[in-house]
């Protein structure tokens, strides 16, 4: 089922939106200065591509991992423009077939970097021509077919490859055995969501009041990319029902008109809470069954619906299958079985 939601964290090459994708460029921080957050994967990977300068060498082969709209992409710009390299930007499913890897890897320099992002959609053919090219800069390639086929080694620039994939658990092992550096990225805290409206706002020469951007912040899911939507929204809507300054009281009409509550959850993840409590109890329960209950992709409720329902604990994976929690009763405003059960044992006692 296609999806558009506020929250929806496709990236914009997704959604094949020239504007869109202007936009998300234009706000993309170009070195670790400007890029928020995640401090760990920064520490990291400075000290990486400091050694590898230091050495005159090309960067190992990184892997990012994590929900989408948590700036993989960006972080892979951010580590070619540190190390001085281009970038080339492409996706999984945008290599059809081995000759269009062929041609990528023949057409980069030493030194650069391929980026590919859900790096998992990979076609299996395409991705054993990956493994040579990653382990020793070769590239074999079959030439004609049948008896007359013949095969040929070509030498490679030494590049990096970059892979971004939402969950490690879908890559092929030889795949990830052959990254020198896996990371993954964590959501981000308020307070740096916090900065990153306070960024993007001063890009986009909105204003807006402190807490009004904390309202914002509060609703992002603790996603940048969901952070910048939000308030691109809620420019527009200041624009249209105001003077353009986004205050407290246009931020939090232009909300309810988004229909995005003050845990950031919006009706497709209420639909899914609530799917578990009023037909299985609160769990737990299958995700197909959930998929099924929702009409929603498996792989969107695996990929970006539970990640954040997880991490803000509204939501639990049990080997049995999902669960929620008493905090999601509590904030979908119904009561939990074992809350129903007590009264009704204090009931009973009564009578
Ligand atoms: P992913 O590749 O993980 O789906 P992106 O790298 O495309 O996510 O990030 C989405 C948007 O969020 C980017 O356009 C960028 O503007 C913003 N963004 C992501 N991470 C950060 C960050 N750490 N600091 C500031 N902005 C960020």
């Amino acid at each position: 089922m296609a999806i558009d939601r506020i929250v929806n964290t496709a990236a914009a090459d997704e959604t094949d939106d020239p504007v869109e994708q202007e936009f998300e460029n234009k706000l993309r921080p170009q070195d670790f200065a400007n890029y928020i957050g995640q401090d760990r994967l920064k520490q990291n990977l400075q000290l990486a591509i400091a050694a590898a300068k230091k050495r005159a060498e090309p960067l190992d082969h990184i892997l990012l991992y994590g929900p989408p709209g948590l700036g993989k992409t960006t972080m892979a710009s951010v580590i070619a423009h540190e190390m001085g390299s281009q970038i080339r930007i492409t996706s999984g499913p945008a290599i059809e077939r081995a000759g269009d890897l062929a041609s990528l890897l023949t057409n980069l320099q030493d030194g650069d970097i391929l980026f590919i992002d859900e790096i998992h959609r990979l076609h299996r053919t395409v991705e054993e021509v990956l493994y040579s090219a990653m382990e020793d800069f070769k590239l074999d390639i079959m030439i004609g077919k049948g008896p007359s086929a013949r095969s040929l080694r070509l030498d490679l620039p030494k590049f990096t490859l970059i892979g971004a994939t939402t969950r490690t658990g879908a890559l092929a092992a030889p795949l990830r055995d052959r990254f020198g550096m896996i990371h993954r990225l964590e959501f981000y805290n308020h307070d740096q969501i916090g900065q990153i409206i306070g960024r993007t706002a001063d890009i986009l020469n909105v204003r807006i009041h402190p807490e009004a951007a904390h309202e914002l912040a509060k609703r992002s899911r603790l996603t940048p990319r969901i952070a910048n939507r939000l308030l691109k929204r809620v420019r527009d809507y200041a624009d249209v029902n105001g003077d353009g300054i986004i205050d407290s009281t246009i931020s939090r009409q232009a909300l309810i008109l988004l229909d995005v509550d003050d845990l950031g959850l919006d009706p497709a993840d209420r639909l899914l809470l609530l799917a578990i409590i009023d037909n299985y109890k609160g769990g737990p329960v299958g995700v197909e069954t959930l998929a099924a209950l929702t009409a929603e992709e498996r792989s969107t409720i695996e990929d970006f619906i539970e990640p954040y329902l997880m991490q803000i604990g509204l939501l639990e994976r049990t080997p049995r299958g999902r669960k929620v929690t008493p905090k999601a009763y509590h904030h979908l405003g119904r009561q939990s079985q074992l809350a129903e059960d007590a009264a009704g044992a204090t009931r009973n006692s009564l009578l």
